[in-house]
């Protein structure tokens, strides 16, 4: 069996349910035809066909998202396709390494790469597969297996379903939104702890590491912040965090205060 390494799709995803609406309605992306000839993934499952083709189109959807943000890499480039995964029974997503927890945990992505679906996303909205399917895509295009801290593949994955989903910062995150308002304003990224199973309020992690993220791309450039996370992620040292974003972490706490302030005065 393959050990999950991502288990937090979860708790980002347990927010969006409040956005989407846990249980999905007809969905939108169904009346789309999928792609048959340039599929980026290949969806299966034991659950009716109707429900299957609507994940699949949602998937084709969320790579070209991913693709669009972050090229097609390794995973993609030569026309190659990833794997979803679909399960409507918990037993069967947890045999296959899906995370136990069933109170929090929506998707997982196995050291194979493959995204493994779990029950309560199978039935949630469209918008909300489309937004952890987005995530976990950009995990397997990024490479299942970082150097970095946590923080940098997480907010990597939710800062790319968050601007493909063209929500803004402050409808995704209230409840950093609400820490800022209550001048609880963080300096920087959560630390792994923060982004573990068992940590507390991991909601809120993962908004302030997406929120994180979005600060350095807005510093950098998409380019440079691209080039630089996956050089984290593969352990290289080059390009060098200070020499990308302007300053090291510590010296940014400031400007990163500053920054998310405003975006919450502004609405953004
Ligand atoms: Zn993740």
């Amino acid at each position: 069996m393959n050990r999950p390494l991502d288990r937090r799709a979860v708790l980002r995803s347990a927010g969006l349910f409040g956005l989407f609406g846990l249980v999905g309605g007809g969905s939108v992306l169904a009346a789309c035809a999928s792609e048959p000839a340039g599929e980026r993934v290949r969806v299966d499952g034991d659950v009716d066909r109707a429900l299957l083709d609507a994940i699949d189109a949602e998937a084709q959807t969320a790579a070209r998202s991913v693709i669009d943000f972050w090229g097609p890499g390794a995973v993609w480039r030569g026309g190659a396709q990833a794997r979803v995964r679909v399960f409507t029974d918990q037993a069967g997503f947890v045999a296959a390494g899906g995370d136990p927890d069933e109170s929090a945990v929506t998707a997982t992505t196995t050291q194979d790469g493959i995204v493994l679906v779990a029950p309560q996303l199978a039935r949630a909205a469209s918008g909300a597969r489309v937004f952890v399917l987005t995530h976990e895509l950009t995990h397997v295009r990024l490479g299942v297996r970082s150097a970095a801290q946590h923080w940098v593949a997480e907010g990597a994955a939710e800062l790319t379903a968050l601007d493909a989903s063209g929500r803004t910062l402050t409808t995704y995150a209230p409840t950093l939104v609400a820490r800022v308002k209550s001048a609880q304003v963080p300096g920087g990224p959560p630390d792994d702890g923060e982004l573990s199973a068992t940590a507390s309020d991991l909601r809120s992690a993962y908004q302030r590491a997406c929120a994180y993220s979005r600060f350095l791309l807005a510093r950098s450039g998409a380019a440079h912040y691209r080039a630089w996370v996956e050089a984290a992620l593969a352990g290289a040292t080059s390009p060098d965090f200070s020499g990308t974003f302007g300053g090291s972490p510590q010296s940014l706490s400031a400007a990163f205060r500053q920054w998310l302030t405003g975006q919450v005065d502004a609405g953004k």
